[in-house]
């Protein structure tokens, strides 16, 4: 199967746990987030977070990259490095965090608003998120990965926003990118199947304006070529009995900022206990 790995049901609960590390952590951040507020101090903040609940920073070190969380504001699509630059109302943030516990990654992500955005930007987060949840419908077994990234592509592009190319969601377990690549575009029909036991990371990473990206001198940063927005939002998810079941949960950063949402629940094998 060129290098996918089925986990055994024991292995998906014990990633279960590292990705609930990283849904925890996320939660934690979204109280913190607000304007004034330095990426790097939330940085620090999610790295001792993470150390308190017996688990490692998934991201630190790894690829050599300097820092706990990938911290995009704005027109950054993913990977960028915290720094002390204030945030500022109206800006958006996307966080992506791993954690390492038991020998198993968590990796997934959430693109806040800082205070009040604009209509425009919120309905970017809107259909960027919703855009997941219809991946993950797509995550069946004897689906195949084209069948995923075409149900994004195609709840994306009907907005007129830009789907990313080059960057791409991706199997989970013992190492943080697994095969297979799970990109966010492809055609119905095509690719590998979906088997039981998969766990992927899916992470739909979508611009406003053109899917153009560009890359800034640090050798991190992704950022959208016109400088529009970007959101990004990424879940675990594991196939179990034919069906998607979510590891990872944004009900700690909606319990956080109160919001109430039905979304995961289609997802859940059992009601999740937070
Ligand atoms: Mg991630
Ligand atoms: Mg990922």
């Amino acid at each position: 199967m060129s290098g996918i790995i089925l986990k055994t049901r024991e292995e998906i609960e014990l990633m279960r746990e590292s990705a609930l590390v990283v849904s925890k952590t996320l939660g934690m951040l979204a109280s913190e987030i607000k304007p004034g507020v330095s990426t790097l101090s939330l940085d620090t903040l999610a790295h001792d977070f993470i150390k308190d609940q017996g688990a490692e920073p998934g991201f630190l070190g790894l690829y050599d990259f300097p820092n706990t969380l990938c911290m995009s504001p704005n027109a950054q699509v993913v990977h960028g490095i915290p720094n002390d630059q204030p945030l500022k109302e109206g800006d958006i943030i996307s966080i992506d965090c791993g954690a390492l516990k038991n020998g198993f990654y968590g990796d997934h992500a959430y693109t806040f608003a800082v205070g009040e955005i604009s209509e425009e930007t919120k309905k970017l987060l809107r259909i960027t998120k919703e855009s997941l949840y219809e991946g993950i419908k797509a995550f069946q077994l004897n689906n195949r990965i084209g069948d995923l990234g075409y149900a994004i592509q195609n709840y994306c592009e009907r907005e007129g926003y830009g789907v990313v190319r080059e960057l791409v969601g991706h199997g989970l377990g013992t190492i943080m990118h697994e095969a297979p690549e799970v990109p966010n575009y492809g055609k119905r029909g095509r690719g590998k199947k979906f088997l039981n036991g998969m766990v992927l990371a899916i992470e739909p990473m979508i611009n406003m304006g053109t899917h153009r990206i560009k890359q800034l001198k640090d050798g991190w940063t992704i950022l959208t070529a016109d400088g529009k927005p970007s959101a990004h939002f990424e879940h675990n998810v594991a196939l179990v009995d034919g069906k998607p079941e979510l590891l990872s949960t944004f009900e700690y950063i909606y319990k956080a900022l109160c919001i109430s949402s039905e979304e995961e629940y289609p997802f859940r094998a059992q009601p999740l206990v937070l």
